[in-house]
């Protein structure tokens, strides 16, 4: 078995995998790189033909495990592509999104360029999803059943849910001599809404696991119910407006379905909350399709016919410019929940203008956020920051919920591989230098016998 690590190496975006077995060439995921701009270009180009490929498994639906799936089809890829039925009507609203996200930026590109200089091309368009929406293929967790699915001739494979996101999955493929786990993104125990991480049952002996939070150690969930109670009364105390970058998929239902628990329970006041995200709006209606993927506690606590955990009174998801823009002449207390949730782009953009230099507001951060994006600058507390071509003072309260992360912390993560039976090697992705370099001592230390690796970009691994 060869490994090859394409992407997410190094680094927590851009995840492409290539497991091979002879002549059968097995992608786990096809992710697109979101660095900086001036990188894009280039690392979003595939260093492999999609003709080359056998087959597809895809992890979960965020932007950096499916996003070149459309660029990987049009140069010539005819093999399935495999996930969970929610990841892939999760994956299809994604793509749709960043195909519209890449003409917009490609259009006004090509407005402001140099005379001479070449058209910026977007990878590509709405028009090429349906031809990878038609290769998909849906299988249902082996959590209870165990059983394995054909990938093609010789190769088989299995789903186990991640706890990350809505439909996410932990990847098991093999050979019948050889297999190889893949972990995706690992979620944490007790995250709203979804099931805990479920542990691998196959002996494996490789395992490619991420380590985005290899060197931090989170409070438990429940802990952050607390703390958003806390923060939501001292904002609402002095009448100011919280504005939350959330991502669309996954971070903002997980907010909502808190927010809905706190407000039923009396803990906060309910105030005017605001989903202002087309996309998760779209989003939260595929989670309502799929609530038998939701956990135990979450189907008993909204049980009763017409109950649903991401719909309540005082939540209104807005749809059009205008009533976004209505947002901005609104007084406070209230609340904004928008995206991008690294304030790389989108409708937080304009929120995050119009409320950073009052101290009476607050920006709440609800997850990771990447180096050279304005959401690290903010929250790295950087004087000002710079949105629209202005600088922009950053007067507002900032605040942090990491303890919300979708992703294992070192513990967790250490005792996921730590679960799995005939571990031996394990390749670290996903994760920035430092932190997975935490894990890869964490993990040698108390697994002398294994060999822990964190695999460089395009580097070839035989196993
Ligand atoms: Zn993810």
């Amino acid at each position: 078995m060869r490994l090859t690590f394409f992407g997410a190496a190094g680094e927590v975006t851009g995840s492409k995998h290539l497991v091979e077995f002879g002549e059968q060439r097995i992608l786990l995921d096809c992710g697109m790189y979101q660095g900086p701009a001036r990188e894009q270009g280039d690392r979003n180009r595939l260093p492999f033909p999609g003709s080359s490929i056998t087959a597809i498994l895809i992890s979960h639906a965020h932007l950096d495990h499916v996003g070149l799936l459309p660029v990987l089809v049009k140069s010539g890829f005819t093999g399935p592509i495999i996930s969970t039925a929610a990841t892939r009507d999760l994956a299809e609203l994604i793509l749709l999104d960043a195909a519209k996200l890449q003409q917009q930026d490609a259009e006004y590109a090509n407005r402001k360029r140099w005379p001479g200089s070449e058209l910026v091309v977007p990878l590509y368009t709405a028009e090429d999803i349906p031809a990878v929406m038609q290769r998909w293929q849906v299988w249902p967790y082996a959590n209870g059943s165990g059983i394995w699915h054909d990938v093609c001739p010789g190769i088989k494979a299995k789903l186990y849910d991640a706890g990350h996101i809505l439909g996410s999955a932990v990847i098991v493929v093999t050979d019948g001599r050889e297999a190889v786990a893949f972990t995706g993104d690992l979620g944490r125990q007790d995250t709203p809404l979804l099931n805990d991480p479920v542990v691998v049952h196959d002996p494996v002996a490789t395992l490619i696991m991420e380590s985005t939070y290899g060197g931090r150690e989170h409070q438990p969930v429940h802990s952050v119910m607390g703390k958003l109670t806390e923060l939501v009364q001292r904002v609402v105390a002095r009448r100011g407006k919280i504005v939350v970058p959330a991502f669309s998929l996954g971070r903002t239902q997980e907010l909502v379905y808190l927010l809905h628990e706190l407000t039923d329970q009396g803990r906060i006041p309910r105030l005017p909350i605001y989903v202002d995200s087309p996309l998760a709006s779209q989003i939260t209606t595929v989670f309502t399709q799929h609530q038998q993927e939701y956990d135990a506690e979450t189907k008993s606590d909204f049980r009763l016919p017409g109950e649903d955990p991401l719909i309540f009174r005082n939540l209104q998801y807005t749809h059009s410019v205008e009533d976004s823009k209505a947002l901005n002449s609104m007084s406070g207390p209230l609340m904004i929940i928008s995206a991008s949730g690294m304030a790389t782009g989108g409708r937080i953009m304009h929120h995050l203008a119009n409320t950073l230099d009052d101290p009476k507001n607050m920006v709440l951060f609800t997850g990771y956020q990447a180096q050279g994006t304005v959401g690290r600058h903010i929250v790295e507390r950087q004087p000002t920051v710079r949105l629209f071509g202005r600088s922009h003072p950053v007067r507002a309260e900032v605040a942090t919920l990491n303890d919300l992360s979708a992703h294992a912390d070192v513990n967790e993560l250490s005792a996921y591989a730590a679960a799995i039976t005939g571990v031996r090697n394990v390749y670290l992705v996903h994760g920035e230098p430092n932190r997975a370099s935490v894990l890869q001592q964490r993990l040698q230390t108390d697994h002398p016998d294994w060999q822990v690796t964190i695999p460089t970009r395009g580097q070839t691994y035989d196993v």
